[in-house]
């Protein structure tokens, strides 16, 4: 299978080209069309398999092909948690590479450091952000972020965000987003505890293990 074959279109492509990417993934082949049908969906696979583009390319195409012209809305409309700041970055990055064709908005935002700068960004709007649970909701009780018009959540290492004890906020973020979302879980493992959150937040799930 080919990217072409997973109804992308041309700027994310052309993105992934100049990426030297040739083929998509396993993880990619099996998630991309479900997350392009709007299905809720529950990913098993470890760093490495190209899980962040199984999100980021369906997730830019989505909300790309709804944009409206011209882009000066400060509606965040999707959303990623994840445990730590290295992985929030590398999200992020991943996002302007593979989104750097379009003119959708990212940005990336972690505790432990200043959070001026990040509210500047916020600011001036973005389409998609990337977050740490703890500063997310920081951001959010300042008002620096609305929730109320996420399409997309995406709640990323799931088992590794439950083992460093951001349960409680993980749902607390869930709930701030609104009822019709989208939801994406992706888990390395999936012990009884990951299952139970899933259950409790992702509408008929399609499950893919690879
Ligand atoms: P991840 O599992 O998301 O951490 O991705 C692991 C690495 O694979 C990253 O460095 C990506 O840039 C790379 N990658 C993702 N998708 C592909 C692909 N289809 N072909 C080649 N490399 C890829």
């Amino acid at each position: 299978m080919s990217f072409k074959d997973l109804q992308l279109n041309k700027p994310i492509l052309k993105a992934i080209e100049d990426a030297g990417y040739i083929d998509p993934t396993l993880v990619q082949e099996k998630t991309i069309p479900l997350v392009l049908g709007k299905k809720d969906v529950i990913t098993s696979a470890q760093t490495g398999t190209g899980k962040t583009a199984a999100f980021a390319l369906p997730i830019l195409q989505l909300l790309f092909d709804k944009q409206d012209a011209p882009k000066k809305g400060k509606k965040i409309r999707a959303l990623v948690i994840s445990p730590t700041r290295e992985l929030a970055v590398q999200i992020g990055e991943n996002f302007k590479t593979y989104g750097k064709n379009t003119n959708l908005r990212s940005t990336v935002v972690f505790g432990g450091t200043s959070i001026e700068p990040q509210i500047d960004v916020l600011k001036k709007g973005v389409d998609i952000l990337v977050a740490t649970p703890g500063r997310l909701l920081d951001l959010h009780k300042q008002d620096y972020i609305n929730l109320d018009h996420i399409e997309i959540l995406v709640l990323d290492e799931a088992d590794l965000m439950l083992d460093m004890g951001f349960i409680d906020d993980v749902k607390k973020v869930e709930r701030l987003c609104p009822e019709t979302k989208q939801t994406l879980l992706f888990s390395a493992t999936m012990p009884f505890k990951v299952e139970q959150l899933a259950n409790s937040i992702l509408k008929s799930p399609e499950r893919i293990e690879v």
